[in-house]
């Protein structure tokens, strides 16, 4: 089965908005095993929007439009769809219902305006995908041999809508099953891993082994193809066993949705630890992602940010002397924000992060990029150093992820018996 993607306008074109709608159905499509060929992005333009629709129509088996589902004027992916497979928009009474209720529910008080009925039309015989955070709902339409999927831009509605109605309708037009799994790493750099791969990754027919770099961390898809799922769990099965014993505890998680922070909260929780946080130079940023997780609050209790040196002698009473004597980006600063954190939180761990971010502030001696990182568990304390590349955004997020692998790696050494880098 060909799949085809057409994300639908101008802002796109403009580079005012990043296509991540593009990148996550390509992801998405991967896994469910179908073979994707073509993206194409087009503008809010009538002619150009319907010759794309006409094009993909005719070459792919399925084409999934995100976009353009709106009321407005420049809205115009099911006109053109429906022009396209030459049908008629017809009022669809259910759609007409959704909008009225989603105005009620969100207490709209003002009046539904005559465009916002306008999403109520849909090329007659489609399909309607439920959206529960929008008012533009998904639609399918079986066009000569085509299934043509059309999907809300907003990512929030886009994401819930291909999970919980999509995926199911693609199953269906699968000719044989798929089986992914998704092997999560942290620690240790892409390179690394292809190196303890290279013979599996060479060899590999079915499963398909792919494994890609993505924000400080590793992943590695490992896909299947059989009769039904459960033979093709079968294929991924063996592969996914030599992963593990090749990478050991680097890997973190072996499950598509799982992130790195969520396993850190999931690790402390179990251990019964609660956590704080001392950022320098990462300001917050680490405290944020670990917030992201549901049920955080069991464990993270307090986050410092400590930028200025002030900061960090007021809050987490790093000594005058270490700063002059070493610096703030320093084992020593690191150790004593981590070390203070804990004690001041009353927390059983601390993580702490200090470093030069850039673009300014660096040094022959002390770079752009050089970051320590400092955690204390129960009062033992470990620093690291570490020399990240690229932009002032760059360096803080793997400074981050550093932060999130160091604390496990603690974690499991300390109250799991170690880490085990090659099992
Ligand atoms: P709406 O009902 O909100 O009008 P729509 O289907 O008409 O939805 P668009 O108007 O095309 O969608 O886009 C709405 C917003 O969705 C954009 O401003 C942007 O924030 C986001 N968006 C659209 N397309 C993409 C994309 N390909 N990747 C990421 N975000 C997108």
């Amino acid at each position: 089965m060909i799949v085809e993607l057409i994300s639908v306008g101008t802002e796109i074109l403009m580079g005012n908005i990043v296509n991540t709608n593009s990148a996550y159905l390509a992801e998405q499509c991967a896994g469910l095993g179908f073979s994707l060929y073509y993206m194409t992005t087009v503008g809010d333009n009538e002619e150009r929007l319907l010759q794309t629709i006409k094009t993909a129509k005719e070459r792919s088996d399925i084409v999934i439009l995100s976009g353009g589902l709106g009321p407005t004027m420049d809205d115009m992916t099911k006109e053109m769809v429906a022009k396209a497979c030459g049908l008629e928009l017809v009022e669809d009474e259910d759609c007409k219902q959704h909008i009225k209720e989603y105005f009620e529910k969100r207490k709209l008080h003002h009046e539904i305006t005559e465009n916002n009925w306008k999403q109520a039309q849909i090329p007659e015989g489609a399909i309607v995908l439920d959206n529960p955070n929008g008012t533009a709902n998904g639609i399918i339409v079986q066009a000569q041999q085509c299934h043509l999927i059309l999907l809300p831009g907003p990512p929030n509605e886009l994401k819930p809508l291909f999970e919980q109605a999509v995926i199911p309708y693609l199953k269906t037009l699968q000719d044989a099953s798929f089986y992914t799994a998704m092997i999560k790493i942290s620690g240790i750099g892409e390179s690394y891993v292809e190196d303890k791969l290279s013979d599996l990754i060479q060899g590999q027919t079915n499963p398909t082994i792919a494994p890609y770099a993505k924000e400080g961390e590793v992943h590695i898809r490992v896909t299947a193809k059989g009769a039904n799922e459960q033979e093709a769990k079968q294929l991924v099965s063996p592969t996914v066993d030599e992963i593990r014993n090749r990478i050991g505890d680097a890997i973190f998680t072996e499950e598509e949705a799982v992130t790195l922070e969520q396993q850190v909260i999931a690790l402390l929780e179990k251990h019964g630890l609660t956590l704080c946080t001392v950022e320098s130079c990462t300001g917050g940023l680490l405290s944020g992602r670990l917030v992201n997780v549901v049920g955080a609050s069991t464990v993270l209790k307090q986050g410092f940010v400590t930028y200025s040196n002030e900061a960090k002698q007021k809050l987490v009473n790093v000594k005058a002397e270490t700063l002059q004597q070493y610096g703030a980006v320093s084992h020593q600063t690191a150790k004593e924000m981590a070390v203070e954190g804990s004690r001041v939180s009353n927390c059983d761990v601390a993580i702490s992060i200090t470093g030069i971010a850039g673009p300014d502030g660096g040094s022959k001696e002390k770079p752009v990029g050089l970051v320590y990182i400092g955690c204390c568990i129960n009062d033992h304390v470990w620093t690291k150093e570490f020399r990240f590349t690229g932009n002032r955004s760059k360096i803080r997020e793997s400074s981050v992820a550093n932060a999130l692998t160091l604390l496990r790696y603690h974690i499991l050494e300390q109250y799991e018996g170690g880490f085990q880098a090659d099992k």
